[in-house]
């Protein structure tokens, strides 16, 4: 069998370890080499430059990407991120990951991923609006209700989905709500939407905390990141009762072991932007941080932040893992050789914002609303046939969550290609 003819285009460090995560699931269910390099590598990529005129008068250049690793199952489907560390490679892994957590949980789309080598933070209202109408622009064409949807991710929000919307649908002449999701609810964005990723996890972490026994509301949590994933986790798992005892942003970490009061650091995140001086607690660094003594600990930030070198310094009993990639492939080893921490992978713990993107663009093409009651009674149902899945799958071939879990979404992937056949 001849292997794939692959360029470096996408090589990196977090697309060689999503890379190695599909060697490993696709070697536990032998599935076929003549499948394997199709369903593997991202089907096409866009590059675009993206000047953008300044409040000074200058302009400078942005440099973008949208990758759509699979479009057999449906559109492809994912978030676009705005940060100074985006590479091409980052967006191709997580359009990956994305195929993955579409298939596992069941939605009829592909995987796709974008981003825009920015702080978005260093640029005004008026030029992140520039940029953002620019970046749609550009990828019209390439984009479009039935062909890739985007949604938020890093850097990113309701207010820049609404531009993306509007840009687009200048474009088509009339109004198109379903070319992005997680747009604010006047324009078309769903009931629930914007806490459904923390909401998925909380009630994952909940889930899996009854499976080891364990209550949610005498446990302890740790989380990185307190972004949109991140703080709606707090807000969910405070609400059920846990003690949340550290959170961080970019700037750096709370630590109170008595219990960090959420609302008020969301307050004061919402005024002052960062967590910074935040006075509910201590100061703590990041690194610190993912090793607090926890129940459960929730890095909802950036990739590849649990390494082969903390990895054997975690104490807690349950790693949620909300961001996209945090652990390596080193550390996932060093982790389920430990055998005292149970981990949920990302592709099953952080898609209720797909499943809730979902319902959002289902709603955006029926032009009929649900109410957020439905749309989380709908996302929690979801959660629990994939979580019983995974579940399912682990026991019957002895696989690990994480295996178990990108062996069901890559099994389904290579099936539909597999029935499609090849073209031509
Ligand atoms: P966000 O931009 O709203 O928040 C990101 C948070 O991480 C911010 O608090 C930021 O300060 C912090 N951060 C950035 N760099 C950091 C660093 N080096 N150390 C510590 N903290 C840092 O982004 P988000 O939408 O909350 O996304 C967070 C993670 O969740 C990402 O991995 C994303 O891909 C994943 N995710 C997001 C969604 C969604 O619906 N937004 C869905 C699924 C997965």
């Amino acid at each position: 069998m001849s292997k794939a003819v692959v360029s470096t285009l996408y090589d990196s460090d977090v697309f060689r370890m999503a890379c190695r995560q599909f060697d490993q699931a696709a070697d536990a269910i032998n599935l076929a080499e003549d499948i394997r390099d199709r369903t593997k590598y991202p089907r096409r990529c866009l590059a675009v430059s993206l000047p953008i005129k300044r409040d000074n008068g200058g302009v400078t250049v942005f440099e973008g990407y949208r990758v759509q690793h699979n479009l057999s199952t449906g559109p492809s489907k994912g978030g676009l991120r705005f940060h100074e560390g985006v590479t091409l490679g980052e967006v191709a892994a997580l359009a990956m990951w994305m195929s993955w957590k579409c298939s596992l949980v069941g939605l009829p789309y592909g995987g796709a991923k974008g981003g825009v080598i920015v702080n978005p933070r260093e640029l005004s209202q008026s030029e992140l609006e520039h940029l953002s109408r620019r970046y749609m622009q550009e990828m019209i064409g390439f984009v479009g209700p039935q062909i890739d949807i985007m949604a938020p991710d890093v850097g990113t929000n309701e207010q820049i989905m609404a531009w993306m919307m509007d840009t687009y649908s200048n474009h088509a002449g009339h109004i198109s709500p379903a070319v992005v999701t997680g747009k604010p609810i006047s324009l078309g964005g769903s009931e629930g939407r914007r806490e459904a990723t923390g909401a998925g996890v909380a009630y994952l972490v909940r889930k899996y905390l009854e499976d080891m026994k364990l209550a949610v509301d005498k446990s302890t949590v740790a989380i990185q990141g307190f972004g949109n994933v991140g703080s709606e986790a707090a807000l969910a798992l405070s609400s059920m009762g846990a003690r949340i005892i550290a959170v961080s942003d970019y700037t750096g970490g709370i630590y109170n072991p008595a219990g960090i009061d959420v609302k008020k650091a969301l307050n004061y995140v919402r005024y002052s932007r960062v967590l910074k001086d935040f006075d509910g607690g201590e100061p703590i660094g990041n690194a610190q941080l993912l090793e607090l003594e926890c129940t459960v600990l929730v890095p909802a930030a950036l990739e590849r932040v649990i390494t082969q070198d903390n990895a054997p310094r975690l104490r807690c009993r349950l790693l949620a893992e909300a961001a996209n990639g945090p652990t390596t492939n080193e550390a996932d080893r060093l982790i389920e050789g430990r055998g005292d921490i149970e981990l949920i992978p990302d592709v099953l713990c952080n898609s209720g914002g797909v499943i809730v993107s979902y319902f959002e663009w289902l709603q955006n093409l029926q032009s009929f609303y649900w109410g957020r009651d439905e749309v989380l009674a709908k996302l929690y149902a979801i959660l629990d046939k994939a979580k019983d899945s995974v579940e399912y799958q682990k026991r019957k071939l002895k696989f690990s969550r994480r295996l178990a879990a990108l062996t069901l979404g890559i099994a389904r992937v290579a099936e539909a290609k597999q029935k499609r056949g090849l073209f031509p």
